[in-house]
Formats: structure tokens, sequence, C-alpha cells
């Protein structure tokens, strides 16, 4: 868009601590918060470190609206404007990505449970809605990746290709051969969303923990046009990321398949961890940002730093238990501030 002349200075990446109730499992067994909050600042404390400060804490009362409201209601603006915007999901299994996410959400879900992807869809609609001088043509893709293996969650199991990301000239990141649906209306979406949550989980019940080692890309193109003409015209991704646990894979005589499996999780991760922090280093100087060290990070590399808006929601559990996850999932998230 020729009015989007960066009159908003982008800060590559703003990073959100949220922190879930206990669950019934963990009470049962008897565990005890170890995690205090500093009310009125944005800081947190694991047992007896220091407190850590990000942009944004939210304590396990925090709801999901508030969580939407403060964090990712902002990047759905900015993709109003032609920014693209990318938030990503990070911690250990079991720590509340999906549900903060939405990736379980189906249309019967409780309204106050609902989480971020089903709020995103329900605001892009509305927004567009008030906005009649401009032509949307919207497409959302679903993937996953698994072992640095993309795998299309809008498609028939029995009709999957190996797909692989191509870097094209006008578009940017392509993941070639890729579903791509057209939707007009907010239930379009939503059915798509329901469809790959439900190859999520189908493909997870033969070895009941894909989806944890596995990351889910939701991305919705959003491509507008305005003008008599249409002629002025611009078009912004934003990726929804439910990442996999960040939890140190178990060292296991495991070997083959399994073993490779947890060398290439912790490939995306680490990848990701390395490229925000180098987007945060002083932009003055041109420095390398590793985007091709693995698939999650070439897949988001038109979508982090650059005109785009990022949040990371790092989510921990409070329990005494987890303690020592809890507090390497926030010196990374430390790091990508
Ligand atoms: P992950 O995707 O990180 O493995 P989940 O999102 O599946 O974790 O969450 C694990 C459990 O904790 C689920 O039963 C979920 O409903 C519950 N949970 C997570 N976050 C919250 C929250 N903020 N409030 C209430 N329950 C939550
Ligand atoms: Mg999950």
């Amino acid at each position: 868009f020729p009015i989007q002349v960066m009159e908003e200075k982008v800060i590559p990446v703003r990073v959100a601590i949220r922190c879930r109730p206990l669950v019934p499992r963990e009470l049962a067994e008897g565990c005890e918060p170890c995690i205090s909050f500093v009310p009125g600042e944005p800081q947190i404390i694991v047992g007896t470190e220091k407190a850590f400060t990000f942009d944004y804490v939210f304590d396990p009362a925090t709801e999901q609206e508030e969580v939407f409201n403060v964090t990712v209601a902002p990047l759905l603006r900015g993709i109003f404007n032609g920014y693209n915007a990318t938030v990503l999901a990070y911690g250990q299994t079991g720590s509340g990505k999906t549900y903060t996410m939405g990736g379980t959400y189906t249309t019967t879900q409780d309204d106050n449970e609902v989480g971020v992807i089903p709020r995103v869809i329900h605001h892009l609609f509305n927004g567009i809605s008030q906005r009649s001088e401009t032509e949307f043509v919207l497409k959302v893709s679903y993937l996953e990746i698994y072992n640095e293996e993309i795998i299309d969650l809008l498609c028939n199991s029995k009709d999957r290709l190996v797909l692989s990301i191509r870097e094209d000239a006008k578009e940017g990141i392509k993941v070639a051969g890729l579903t791509e649906k057209t939707v007009c209306t907010a239930e379009d979406m939503v059915r798509c969303l329901e469809m790959g949550n439900s190859s999520r989980s189908v493909g997870s019940t033969a070895m009941n923990a894909v989806s944890s080692r596995s990351h889910a890309i939701f991305t919705i193109s959003v491509e507008q046009k305005r003008g008599a003409q249409r002629d002025s015209y611009c078009c912004g991704k934003f990726h929804l990321v439910d990442l996999a646990g960040s939890e140190r894979q178990k060292k296991t005589k495991a070997e083959g398949d399994r073993l490779k499996e947890g060398i290439n999780i912790n490939r995306g991760l680490l990848s990701l961890g390395n490229v925000i922090s180098a987007l945060g280093e002083d932009s003055g100087k041109k420095n390398h940002i590793p985007y091709r060290d693995s698939k999650l990070t070439r897949m988001l590399q038109d979508s982090l730093g650059g005109n785009s808006h990022t949040l990371m929601v790092a989510c921990i559990s409070p329990a005494d238990a987890n303690l020592e996850e809890t507090a390497n999932s926030l010196r990374y998230a430390d790091r990508a501030r």
C-alpha cells in the first residue's frame, strides 16, 4: 500500500508469558505453585530466582479474551495496514500452547474458552465488514512440520505429497503444492481450522506424542485492493503457530526414527531462537539471520523481522514439579527480547 510508509516503528518481537492454573492432575499429585507475580508489573519470579521482565505477563486468572485483546488485536490492526504478523506459542508439552492458540476449537466450545485463532477469524471478518471500500481475498492453509517434513492438514492423508518450500519473487515464501483454501466467510475459515485440528489429532493417536513434537502453522493470507481501478494493492500474511513442546528430549536408547525425531525438533526451536535473537540485535549493522537452518524458520522467513510484527507467547505451568522446564522457557523467551 502506498499509505503504509513505515509510519510506525516495527518492534521485531514482543514476548508475553502466560502461566496457566494448576491442572487437576497436578493438584492430585500434590504439586505446589512455584511462580510469583509482581502486581502491576510485567514481571515473573520462578522459585527463588531473580525476577524476569517481559512485554506482558499473564497470571493464571487471565482469561482468553484479555490475552487476545492485549497481545493479538494490535497485530490484526497491522494486517489491515499491510504488515505481516506472526504469533508463536512456545512451551513444554502441557503448558497451554494449544489452549492459548485455539487448536482444540469446536463450534460448541464455551465462548470464554475460545483461543486466539478463532478470535482472529472473528475480528478479521468484523474488520472487513467495516471496510466496504476495500476488496478482500482471503486464503487459508494449515500445515504441520514433523521431522523436518511438511504435512498438509487441509488435504486427505491419502493424497498427501512430500512438499517443499520455494521462494517466489512476487509472493515470497511458498510451499509448493500446499492446499490453499479461498474463503469468503468466518464460518468457512473456522471449518478449515476444525478440519486441520482433527487431522492433527488423528495423526497423533498412532504415535501418541506426534502433536507435541510437531509445529502446527495456520496461515491466513489477506489480499487487499482499493481505489477506483483497484490499483492500490497489498498482501499480508498472518501465521499462527503452535510450536512443538520445548522439553528436552530425554536421553533414551531409542534409535532410528525416534532419535532423528528428537534431533529435528530441537533444530526448529533452536534455529527459531537464533533467528529471533539475531533480529533483536542492533539493526544498524546488517547481521546474518540464519533462516535457512530449519523448515520452521524458512517457512516464517518473510514474516519474522522486516515488515512484520511477531508475538511470542511463552506458556508455563505454575507447578513446582515443572520448575526446571519453566526456568528454561523463561530463559528462551528472555533471549527473544
Ligand atoms: P500444550 O498444547 O502446551 O501441550 P494444552 O494447551 O493442551 O498444552 O494444555 C494442557 C492442559 O491444560 C489442557 O487440559 C488445557 O485445557 C489446560 N489449560 C491450559 N491453559 C489453561 C488456562 N489458561 N486455563 C485453564 N486451563 C488451561
Ligand atoms: Mg498442544
